[in-house]
């Protein structure tokens, strides 16, 4: 269960009735508006943990709603696309949503993505558990021993290396843009230069060789890692 608080803007009463009802089912709250102006006046009036944010509403769209909501904070916003040609704007620079999900959806899917971002949101996720193992394709780390291995091969990250593939490993699936990376592994509040990470992708990279490739670039994005 969960005390977070989750603001729903969707117009489409079918959808949002059912989305309302697997997120209450998972023990969230949630408060359900139809447009634009009530879903700024709604998160300035609850402060909600995170905001699921269709990008076809009446009057003022998603989009116009998540540049606002960007403006004045850093709300994890979850955008409800119809479109995949949408998602470069969505997820890019100019409007920095956290996730997206292309309509039509299963509602398990997304409660499955409401969770990550959520526990993305969480201050200090980037360090691993201590006996956190994760693996993908060729690629394996233990959390105990700091240790990164390819096959049977070990290999020498910085600890800041290891800790952005860490990261992005656990977080599979998942687009991060370089500012997101510089918040979540650096640390950084606020912009610097996003070349940073650029150059500790390339690093990591080389050193994993043929394990390289788990690290995926997604132009003008941000990167994720994927088998
Ligand atoms: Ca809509």
């Amino acid at each position: 269960m969960t005390d977070a608080t989750i603001l729903l803007v969707e117009d489409e009463q079918n959808i949002a009735s059912l989305v309302e009802l697997y997120l209450k089912n998972d023990g969230y709250t949630v408060e359900h508006v139809g447009n634009g102006l009530s879903a700024l006046a709604a998160a300035e009036r609850l402060k909600p943990s995170l905001v699921i944010l269709d990008v076809m509403l009446p009057g003022m769209d998603g989009l116009e709603v998540c540049r606002r909501l960007r403006a004045t904070g850093k709300i994890p916003i979850i955008m409800l696309t119809a479109r995949d040609g949408e998602v470069d704007r969505v997820l890019g620079l100019e409007l920095g949503a956290d996730d997206y999900v292309t309509k039509p959806f299963s509602p398990r899917e997304l409660v499955a993505r409401v969770k990550a971002v959520l526990r993305r949101a969480e201050p200090g996720d980037a360090s691993p558990e201590d006996d956190e193992r994760l693996a993908l394709g060729p690629v394996r780390i233990d959390g105990a021993r700091r240790e990164v291995l390819v096959g049977e091969q070990p290999v020498e990250l910085t600890a800041r290396e290891f800790e952005l593939l860490a990261f992005l490993v656990r977080n599979r699936g998942i687009v991060f843009s370089r500012d997101r990376l510089l918040e979540r592994v650096w640390g950084y509040e606020r912009p610097v230069d996003t070349r940073t990470v650029d150059s500790h992708v390339k690093s990591v990279r080389q050193k994993l060789g043929e394990g390289g490739s788990i690290i995926k670039t997604l132009r003008g994005v941000g990167y994720k890692a994927d088998a």
